[in-house]
């Protein structure tokens, strides 16, 4: 036993200490299941005090640092011109070197100003898989949003370095067939809606070539950035001695511009932006942001907001952060994949995915599989998790109802809020779950939106 040496231990232990805290309310089995009815057994529709460990999402529900916290003391609030524009500006251009910065107030705003400015009816874009909100926004335009994963991409149990990989061949038949129609390729890094799966540099380089060889610009749904990155470092053949910053700046080099939630790796609890190369396009987007969003030097943030976003993007990349936040994930999924709980493989970066179809195979896709789980987890421990399945995703523009690909039940893990108790807490209660899994019953929609109905739809159970 040699001591004093770097010798990696087992734990891998969060890298900060906790500086604020937040109370969490112990609520009973019966309080939960009087809300959870009468929010019509939709979790979007609960009040966040009745949850215990929300897991909803991983979108703005992280911990801000102690020096995000200070930079947003140094936030000038100037109309025009405030010099919190510029240093959020720099941090952006530093790791994604794009010449047009467009704040926005979150992602699906500077989705829905791109998408204004290329797409037409009749339309078709290709991506990885499309968010919801990026697949909406391209439907609202009259286009048609088409996902081209690879076909591992699609079965939550096998195993596969880059599950977020575009199938290239389908791309290039797709542009072949139909290029006259296509106004630009997207790819979301990590594929959050495929299970927060990464792309390789190696997929992205060809995606970039084909896109570029059909005269088409790539833009990147870039949430989970530094995510990504890391797995790439990890996984993918010449990159272990890479910075994550470098990798970063190596994927942006391929794309023409990005979209960016900034409520992800990001580090804030708002914000987002647009950054392209194409100088007419960004002129045309900036007029666009002007008519919703407000000025360029701020698109719908807070001089405050651009400075905790500069910082956070400071703090993202590094490596110690990012060993244990995708260590953190994984750590939930070899517990749960250890109980025999189907969770969608490799872990991901940002969340755990359970296969909620493989879990309860006696409730039919139509009768929302990942819903009844996803309610039992909240009424067993009051844990709050989302549907990402067919009430996502089943309903079409048309009307028309069909299985989504897969009925998976998200776990998304805000970044840096909650301990490993906390996950071992998650773990137990679905623990509890697996072991009455032959009593939950699906569920039919009693009232729905148009579009994205997930976040208001009622649900009734079928008992
Ligand atoms: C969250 C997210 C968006 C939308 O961003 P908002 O800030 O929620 O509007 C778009 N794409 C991906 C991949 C996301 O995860």
């Amino acid at each position: 036993m040699t001591m004093g040496n770097d010798a990696p231990f087992r734990t891998v232990i969060e890298p900060f200490r906790i500086h604020s805290v937040e109370p969490l309310r112990m609520t009973t089995a019966a309080h939960r299941a009087q809300k959870i009815e009468e929010a019509g057994y939709n979790l979007f529709q609960l009040h966040a005090d009745d949850v215990l460990i929300d897991l909803l999402t991983d979108s703005g529900t992280g911990a801000m640092s102690r020096d995000q916290w200070a930079a947003i003391q140094h936030g000038d609030e100037s109309y025009a011109g405030s010099p919190s524009f510029f240093i959020f500006r720099d941090a952006v251009q530093e790791l994604f070197p794009f010449e047009h910065v467009i704040p926005t107030h979150q992602g699906r705003a500077a989705e829905r100003i791109l998408f204004q400015a290329l797409c037409r009816p009749g339309m078709v874009v290709p991506s990885n898989t499309h968010f919801d909100t990026t697949r909406a926004n391209i439907e609202y335009a009259g286009a048609e949003a088409v996902d081209l994963v690879i076909a591992e991409g699609h079965d939550p149990s096998v195993q596969h370095p880059f599950k977020g990989n575009m199938d290239t061949g389908r791309l290039e038949q797709l542009l072949t067939e139909r290029g006259d129609a296509v106004p630009c390729v997207m790819m979301t890094v990590t594929n959050n809606s495929g299970g927060g799966q990464p792309v390789s540099m190696a997929n992205l380089r060809e995606v970039s070539q084909i896109a570029h060889r059909h005269g088409k610009p790539l833009f990147l749904d870039f949430c989970r950035f530094a995510e990504n990155a890391w797995f790439i470092r990890q996984r993918e053949e010449g990159y272990a001695e890479a910075s994550v910053p470098d990798i970063v700046r190596e994927m942006s080099a391929l794309a023409d511009g990005m979209t960016m939630s900034a409520k992800k790796d990001p580090m804030g609890n708002i914000g987002g932006w647009l950054a392209l190369r194409d100088d007419a396009l960004a002129a045309e987007c900036s007029n666009l942001l002007i008519l919703t969003e407000g000025f360029p030097t701020y698109g719908g943030l807070a001089g405050r907001d651009l400075e905790a976003l500069a910082q956070g993007l400071r703090e993202v990349v590094s490596h110690d952060y990012l060993r244990y936040r995708i260590r953190s994930t994984a750590y939930v999924v070899d517990a749960l994949t250890e109980l025999g709980i189907p969770c969608l493989q490799p872990a991901g970066g940002h969340a755990v995915y359970i296969d909620a179809r493989a879990m309860l195979p006696h409730i039919p896709p139509l009768q929302f599989p990942g819903q009844s789980l996803a309610v039992a987890l909240y009424e067993v421990g009051g844990i709050r998790s989302c549907e990402i399945g067919t009430v996502m995703f089943g309903r079409h523009p048309d009307g028309s109802e069909e299985p989504a690909a897969m009925d998976l039940v998200r776990l998304a893990i805000p970044r840096r809020t909650y301990t490993q108790s906390h996950m071992d807490y998650v773990i137990e209660v679905c623990e509890r779950v697996l072991a009455a899994k032959d009593d939950l019953a699906g569920y039919r929609i009693v009232a729905e939106p148009p579009v994205l109905r997930h976040f208001t739809a009622r649900f009734a159970p079928l008992t």
